[in-house]
């Protein structure tokens, strides 16, 4: 089975791909010679998902999947969420998007946050989700150096380090990402055999 990953994080790929049966080949967006860059604009990340594989099905006539994320704060009622890579603007800015965080949090008590991942695959005509999510809170300053985005300031439960004092192979397994790709990857398995 050939399935394109609708994502250009070469990184994201090769995990996946390496958690798959030899059977499911992943297929990048490079391998089908796709450089349009899909603009996220939904207002929800399942949207955002679906939006992003049902362009290459349609346009390609490909079986595909793609996956959104968002970090949701409690007491911010769910922001940054869908907007996560963009809260302080444009072009994305890990360390804006931090420090807006940070200050708009400050007066509040409750820091309660989790990380959401949304995964949509198109495959033989139908169309199916997967959800993944890291429960956590935001811690009230940057630690760590490891990772990317919101990592120095989300602690996830359970833990006393933050994502960014982690390596990635201790963040994969708790991660949102982490939880939505088992998901995926026992469907997938499970579709094959
Ligand atoms: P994407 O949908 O994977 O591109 O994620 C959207 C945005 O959410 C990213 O630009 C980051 O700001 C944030 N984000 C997603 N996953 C993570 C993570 O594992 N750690 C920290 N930030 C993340």
């Amino acid at each position: 089975m050939k399935l394109v990953f609708a994502t250009n994080n070469s990184h994201k790929l090769k995990e996946v791909q390496e958690m798959l049966p030899n059977s499911i080949q992943l297929v990048s967006l490079k391998d089908i010679n796709c450089t349009e860059d899909v603009a996220e604009t939904e207002t929800t990340l399942q949207g955002n998902a679906a939006l992003k594989a049902n362009f290459i099905t349609q346009n390609f006539q490909l079986d595909s999947f793609a996956d959104d994320t968002g970090l949701e704060v409690a007491c911010l009622n769910g922001k940054p969420g869908v907007y996560s890579a963009r809260f302080a603007g444009e072009p994305s800015n890990a360390e804006k998007n931090m420090e807006k965080l940070l200050n708009k949090m400050t007066n509040f008590s409750d820091r309660s946050a989790q990380f959401r991942t949304v995964i949509c695959l198109n495959l033989d005509g139908n169309q199916y989700f997967f959800e993944g999510i890291c429960k956590g809170s935001i811690l009230t300053e940057k630690h760590g150096i490891e990772g990317f985005g919101y990592d120095p300031i989300f602690q996830p439960e359970g833990f006393q380090q933050s994502f960014a004092e982690m390596n990635s192979e201790e963040k994969n397994k708790i991660s949102h990402r982490g939880l939505a790709i088992e998901k995926l990857v026992a469907f997938l398995t499970n579709y094959v055999y």
